[in-house]
């Protein structure tokens, strides 16, 4: 579909979502709950083969990187050391007229253009020039402060004194475990450790759908190198690979950016971080991240827990605290990107078609099995006979439900890329008529080769 009109992009991805089963408003009986959101049985699916395709792309394929899966609750103590505890904070300002409130850094960004994230009081100066920053909702120029609150999701536990957090990411746990991998593992620097799993964030403000809400799913690695490793083209290496498993998403490339992080906004640790964006239907924006973090979890947690976090090399003998790149990926805005991106709709004579164009491999249902006409009992015994001789290799639908232009229509809206007819013909020569989502073309193909053709399909 063309860009022109963006939120309608917007509007048509989120309701198709909802009518057909991939992402659902959560609680909606009671009025729905702050945008949570649940994926539907579609969702789900496209879920998985994306989380799939990211474990098989950086774990499965890769002899130096390992997985992991680790708790959400982890010792508080852990949050002491990486920081999170006293600054994993967002800055937030209210609209004195109409008491709408925003997370101050993005409303200026959103206003101006500066990216001032970090610098309260360079937010509270813009915040304060006349008419630089109006508010969204009511056009005034009234600001509160802007002021840092906490993005832990803080909450208790049986048994222990003190406050316990939600992770606010899947790394820390990768970081405490990092010891027992190398003592349990045969893993050599340069190696990774992998996790996929919730988050929780406190965000001042979500929106925009999956693309910002507070409970989340990341997928993570922590690439260990040796400190003196020339890091540069490593780093540029990890960009290209989150450039390309976007672009298995779906995204064009034109749709990509960079975004480098200026100098004085990175954390004292950071060598270089950047932002992959994307052109997301509302703006383009944070997509994923790449960070190197130097030295500084691992020496941070060897301090507070006290024990010896350093590797010695098994063939030079040297010990050290290794250094590390940290590629961090959003799996609900990946499943945005997935949606947004696949969104299409064509003229067909009269009619416009919805298309979602997913790449094959992430579609949720593979093949769609029909018989002709449901009241058939021949037709319908040849089609369960199919169906039920491929369900064990694809996610399959059965569907003997309207005429087959319906039973098409619906296909196309989530997207699978192969429906199978089984017609009057089929019972004389065990032929089947297979329909290709994108270019709509049938072709008639012999049963016994129909798993050959799906495979090469
Ligand atoms: P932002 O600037 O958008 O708040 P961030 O820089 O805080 O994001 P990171 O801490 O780098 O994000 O988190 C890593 C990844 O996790 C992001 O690139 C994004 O894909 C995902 N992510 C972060 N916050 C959210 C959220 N509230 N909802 C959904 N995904 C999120």
């Amino acid at each position: 579909m063309a860009k022109n009109n963006e939120n309608e992009l917007m509007e048509k991805v989120v309701s198709l979502a909802k009518r057909r089963g991939f992402v659902y408003p959560s609680s909606e009986i009671y009025g729905g709950f702050a945008s949570a959101y649940t994926y539907g049985p579609y969702g789900t699916e496209l879920k998985n083969n994306i989380k799939g395709l990211w474990w098989k792309m950086f774990v499965q394929e890769r002899e130096d990187i390992v997985g992991l899966d680790g708790p959400i609750l982890l010792n508080p103590k852990v949050w002491e050391a990486s920081g999170h505890t006293k600054s994993f904070n967002d800055a937030l300002v209210d609209c004195k007229e109409c008491k709408a409130r925003f997370r101050a850094d993005q409303l200026i960004e959103d206003a101006t253009g500066k990216d001032l994230e970090g610098d309260i009081e360079a937010m509270n100066k813009e915040l304060t020039k006349k008419n630089a920053v109006n508010c969204p909702e009511c056009g005034k120029s009234n600001w509160t402060n802007a002021r840092y609150i906490t993005g832990m999701f803080k909450t208790e536990m049986n048994g222990f004194t003190g406050d316990v957090y939600l992770r606010p990411e899947t790394a820390g746990a990768i970081f405490v475990e990092y010891k027992q991998v190398l003592d349990s593992m045969r893993v050599r620097v340069p190696f990774g450790i992998a996790q996929i799993g919730k988050a929780f964030r406190n965000e001042i403000v979500t929106g925009n759908f999956i693309f910002r809400v507070r409970e989340f799913e990341q997928m993570e690695i922590e690439y260990f190198i040796h400190p003196k490793t020339k890091w540069e083209p490593l780093f540029e290496k990890w960009l290209k690979q989150q450039e390309s498993f976007a672009m298995a998403l779906g995204a064009k490339k034109k749709d990509l950016r960079r975004y480098e992080h200026p100098k004085k906004k990175l954390s004292h640790y950071s060598k270089k971080t950047v932002d992959l964006e994307y052109n997301f239907p509302f703006k383009f924006t944070e997509l994923f991240g790449l960070a190197h973090r130097s030295d500084f979890d691992l020496t941070s947690h060897q301090k507070a827990s006290g024990a010896d976090l350093s590797f010695k090399d098994p063939i030079t003998g040297e010990n050290y605290l290794p250094h590390v790149l940290e590629p961090t990926f959003g799996l609900d805005r990946s499943i945005l990107v997935a949606l947004s991106a696949a969104y299409t709709e064509e003229k067909v004579g009269d009619e416009t078609r919805t298309v979602m164009k997913f790449p094959k491999n992430l579609a949720p249902i593979k093949v769609a099995v029909f018989p002709l006409l449901k009241n058939k009992p021949k037709l319908v015994k040849k089609a369960r006979e199919i169906f039920d001789s491929l369900k064990s290799d694809y996610m399959c639908e059965f569907d003997d439900n309207g005429n087959i232009g319906k039973r098409y229509r619906r296909q196309d809206e989530i997207g699978t890329p192969l429906c199978v007819t089984v017609d009057f013909d089929t019972l004389d020569d065990d032929t089947v008529t297979v329909r290709d989502r994108d270019t709509m073309k049938q072709t008639r193909v012999k049963i016994k080769e129909l798993k050959d053709y799906i495979k090469k399909n």
